[in-house]
């Protein structure tokens, strides 16, 4: 119940355990079409370009970032957090000129001071920001941002690692153009995959380049060479045969749930573990209406040794929650309910252990 990479499903284990076939082969290749269309339905669009990189969330964000930003472009970044910084670091090393909006740590990214950027810097071509952070457990309001971006004639840009399949996201209906996830949060996979998406718009913007994207691993147009499911496949790079097996039926597991079942099963495991943590005294690093079901700050009660605590769980419950990062180091914990490891039964053990460990502190 740490920050991810969640529990793995058993059967995505035994997914990954198949044999190893080539990568052009065709069976891989009919699976790979069918993991497309199950990637679609998770971000719930029909963009064709619509993959997962062969890395973990880090290369998805680099991967936005590289093919669509070029020198001298303004990309407004929002930081409410450990990850939009990296965006900013992302646009820099691309040559962007980032302008940053922040937030404090625990607060959602707000759409008032997002509009105010938008006005004050005509000249931006993108709007980025991270949908679910996961150094604090908020939530920023997607659908809203990415309407303000569309307004002010900005692509979006969005980080969806700790939300895809845990809480709602609707890329078409959002009018979000490039997004990328993780593996191993709420989708319950192994990690080092990263699930990504471009629209139309996103596309039509890589294609006008002037200066080819300096990556050659993640440039998307050589990458779509091997992805595209029309034409000749050619040879990209292996790709990673077992993890995207298990990708494929970290897929097929949420589609045979719904995706709006998934999203209440975490709301619903959520409210359960939130009255246990309140009921122990324990305070919310997010208010309310912004919290993550599938990442839970809280504060660490004064005179507690967050380490000590942290390994007690560890060594005898086998429980693993994870520690405050960034801002929140030493400050916070941060109890993970993502994918399968959002269940009743985690959430009654971590309120049990807490419970006894802490009436020894
Ligand atoms: N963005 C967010 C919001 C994340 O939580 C993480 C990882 O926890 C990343 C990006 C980077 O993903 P990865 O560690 O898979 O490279």
């Amino acid at each position: 119940m740490g920050p991810g990479p969640s529990d793995v499903h058993p059967q995505v284990l035994a997914a990954q355990a198949r044999p190893t076939v080539g990568h052009l082969d065709p069976l891989f290749l009919a699976m790979m079409d069918e993991l497309k269309q199950l990637l679609q339905y998770a971000f719930q669009t029909s963009n064709a370009m619509t993959i997962a990189v062969s890395a973990p969330g880090s290369a998805g964000m680099e991967t936005c970032f590289v093919n669509l930003v070029e020198p001298g472009e303004k990309v407004i970044i929002c930081r409410n957090g450990v990850f939009g910084d990296r965006m900013r670091q992302n646009v820099e090393r691309c040559g962007g000129i980032a302008v940053c909006v922040d937030n404090a740590w625990g607060e959602p990214v707000s759409p008032a001071n997002v509009e105010q950027a938008l006005r004050a810097h005509p000249d931006a071509r993108f709007l980025a920001f991270v949908h679910a952070e996961t150094s604090t457990g908020a939530l920023s309001d997607a659908r809203t941002l990415c309407a303000l971006a569309r307004q002010y004639d900005c692509l979006s840009i969005v980080d969806a690692v700790t939300s895809l399949g845990g809480v709602e996201l609707r890329v078409d209906e959002w009018g979000i153009d490039a997004i990328y996830a993780g593996s191993q949060k709420c989708l319950s996979c192994v990690p080092g995959l990263s699930p990504v998406s471009f629209s139309e718009q996103a596309v039509e913007k890589i294609q006008q380049r002037k200066s080819p994207v300096q990556s050659w691993f993640l440039d998307q147009s050589l990458v779509m060479g091997y992805w595209s499911g029309s034409g000749k496949r050619s040879y990209h790079h292996t790709a990673p045969v077992n993890s995207l097996y298990a990708l494929h039926e970290a897929l097929r597991l949420l589609a045979a749930e719904g995706l709006e079942q998934a999203w209440q099963r975490h709301r619903t495991m959520h409210n359960i573990l939130a009255d246990g943590l309140t009921n122990l005294g324990l305070k919310f690093v997010v208010a309310a209406p912004y919290r993550l079901p599938q990442l839970n700050s809280i504060y660490i009660p004064a005179g507690v040794n967050d380490a000590a605590l942290r390994s007690a769980l560890l060594s005898e419950y086998n429980l693993e929650i994870g520690a405050g990062l960034g801002e929140l180091a030493g400050k916070a914990w941060r109890v993970g309910l993502m994918g399968y490891g959002a269940r009743r039964e985690n959430v009654a053990l971590c309120i049990q252990a807490l419970t006894e460990q802490l009436s020894l502190r």
